[in-house]
């Protein structure tokens, strides 16, 4: 019979259709780690150096682990215990830490998020009512999480990055319902017939459900267009029909020559590393710069640290050299640019007027776009990987290789930043970062001119 795990049970209560796939019917082809698992593992990494404890082994499997922790347990349990395995008949689970302190034991939840979220009470509620099941005393119940207003000031000084908030009461009001919800979603997934559940809302809240693609097979993908409240994508789903008025383009002819078309890509860590900054301010890795004439040649520049990311002064210099001294400067959805080059010019005293004045100068092709441009097979989005199929098939994401879209990149940089081993998939992953990012311009450059045609 298999056990209901912590993640079983989190995933039974966002929908028990996906409960049951996890244990019946598996992807077979797995998603790469989400960033956000990374960061959580980066988090949990940072946790164990700040608090010392012994850590229980899971690289033998779980009966192992859970043996290892009942020895612990039993003679007496470690002040800090990382990684406790602990069942209790088919209900199993993994602490991340268990904290002797004021004479109780503590369940402490490690979270990379900035605060508590609704999740994290049944998450660790589970894991009370197990733990407790299993004869472990849990008094007191706290979820860790990465205090977003702290800003390392010196390298490798972390005081006040983790706060812990106290949800013990919140936990206790959750036991006796969460309980008798253990027992049916065991039952679920033991069943041999899938539960009939319709999608809804539950399946992109509180997470996106990895089988969305499968539960929309066959489910009529409109409804939700039909009722857009744009009317140009109510149009598009009910007629197929596209909407172009070059006329919302105006302002875009009349920007002059040369014209540079600029894209940022930029990594953000819950355990900030470079001094100056805080948890999860976006850091900039890589930019790709396209500069048109008035003739319409174009010249290409790019940049990409790996070794010697955190070297903001190089980034900066060699951005400022290579756009020109006037002309407007294209992004798409250049909010986001413009907070890069404001962070650059904080970091970066001595180019701190150089990028303030390149910031002055961006121009935002997402809004251009949105008044003057709609086809059906945008489905409702103006994101630029919605709106560059519709436009030219040769610059479609997915021609490229393993670097598709902005997660991708940063799994890659965070690959490449770890060390890969193997030069030839170290130096594929190079190609396709620069490649990815060369793109992005690319597609600037080609949507400008479509809108102005
Ligand atoms: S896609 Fe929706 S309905 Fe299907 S398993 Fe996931 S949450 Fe449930």
């Amino acid at each position: 019979m298999p056990w209901l795990t912590k993640s079983r049970f989190m995933a039974g209560r966002q929908c028990v259709k996906r409960l049951w796939f996890e244990v019946n019917a598996p992807l077979e082809v797995r998603a790469p780690e989400s960033l956000a698992i990374l960061q959580g593992r980066a988090f949990d990494d940072f946790v164990r150096t700040l608090w010392p404890g012994e850590v229980i082994d899971r690289a033998r499997g779980m009966p192992a682990a859970i043996a290892q922790t009942r020895r612990v347990i039993d003679a007496g349990g470690a002040p800090v215990l990382h990684q406790a395995a602990v069942r209790n008949g088919e209900f199993a689970i993994i602490a991340d830490v268990l904290r002797r302190d004021r004479g109780g034991t503590e369940l402490i939840e490690i979270k990379a998020s900035t605060s508590v979220k609704p999740e994290h009470v049944p998450d660790a509620a589970y894991q009370v009512l197990v733990l407790r099941g299993a004869r472990v005393p849990v008094e007191r119940a706290l979820i860790g999480h990465v205090n977003n207003a702290f800003t390392l000031e010196r390298e490798g000084d972390y005081r006040g990055l983790l706060i812990e908030e106290d949800i013990t009461a919140t936990v206790e009001a959750l036991l006796p319902a969460l309980a008798d919800q253990a027992i049916d979603l065991h039952r679920v997934m033991s069943a041999r017939e899938m539960p009939q559940i319709a999608m809804g809302p539950q399946c992109t809240s509180p997470h996106d459900c990895p089988f969305i693609e499968r539960c929309s097979r066959g489910s009529p993908p409109l409804q939700d267009l039909l009722h857009h409240k744009d009317p140009r994508v109510r149009a598009g789903a009910a007629n197929s029909t596209t909407f172009f008025d070059p006329r919302q383009a105006a302002e875009l002819r009349a920007q002059p020559f040369p014209r540079s078309y600029l894209d940022f890509e930029t990594i953000g860590f819950a355990v900030p590393e470079v001094p100056g900054t805080r948890p999860y301010e976006q850091l900039p890795f890589q930019w790709s710069l396209h500069v048109e004439a008035a003739g319409g040649e174009l010249q290409h520049a790019e940049f990409l640290a790996i070794e010697s990311f955190g070297d903001f002064a190089a980034l900066s210099k060699a951005l400022i050299e290579a756009v020109p001294d006037e002309g407007p400067v294209f992004a798409y959805n250049a909010p986001f640019e413009g907070r890069a080059l404001a962070l650059l010019a904080r970091l970066v005293p001595a180019h701190e007027a150089a990028l303030t004045r390149l910031r002055a100068r961006l121009v935002d092709l997402l809004p251009i776009t949105r008044r003057a441009y709609y086809h059906p097979r945008m489905s409702g989005s103006w994101s630029i990987k919605a709106v560059i199929p519709t436009i030219t098939a040769e610059l479609a994401y997915d021609t490229l290789g393993e670097v598709q879209e902005g997660e991708g990149a940063q799994r890659a940089f965070l690959e490449l930043r770890s060390g890969v081993p193997d030069a030839a998939r170290r130096a594929r992953l190079m190609r396709e970062l620069l490649d990815y990012c060369r793109r992005d311009t690319e597609v600037l450059v080609t949507l400008a001119r479509f809108l102005q045609s």
